[in-house]
């Protein structure tokens, strides 16, 4: 029997995933899975998506399970400092309520009740570095229960 492997192609097309499927060491795929890139789903995330499916694919294949999904976003996990964690969390709830960077920064920045501290661009900048980490953490999460609710 031939062992078929997929792997992430090149779609061609930047809302959709493709993963080749291929027989023992041949540079040309037998089968193209193609699947939509989920509405607003970080783009510069979409290869790990891909690799993820690819990785379900081989794992039906065989006599293991699938990967746990953080494993393919190291980058993306949550912080371990947990005030940048506070910081993007009560900054992306204040970010819905149309307030700047700056207004959100005296309300949540780590250093606001410290003598003398007076928030600046830098906890401006900071604060919308943490609030968009949380909202790449929200998608994926979203995305894992999805691809978890599908079993
Ligand atoms: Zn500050």
């Amino acid at each position: 029997m031939v062992q078929r492997k997929a792997r992430p192609i090149s779609s061609g097309n930047p809302s959709q995933i493709a993963v080749g499927i291929f027989a023992d060491a041949s540079e040309n795929p037998v089968e193209v899975l193609r699947v939509p890139v989920p509405e607003g789903f970080p783009p510069e995330l979409v290869h790990h998506l891909a690799d993820y499916l690819a990785q379900g694919y081989n794992a039906a294949g065989e006599d293991n399970s699938l990967a746990d999904f953080d494993e393919f976003l190291p980058k993306y996990r949550r912080p371990e400092d947990p005030e940048a964690g506070r910081e993007g969390r009560h900054g992306a709830k204040l970010r819905e309520a149309h307030l700047s960077f700056g207004q959100i920064a005296r309300q949540v920045c780590r250093y606001r009740n410290r003598p003398g501290h007076r928030c600046g661009k830098k906890c401006a900048d900071r604060i919308r570095q943490n609030v968009k980490q949380h909202k790449r953490q929200e998608d994926l999460l979203r995305l894992q229960k999805d691809l978890e609710g599908q079993d």
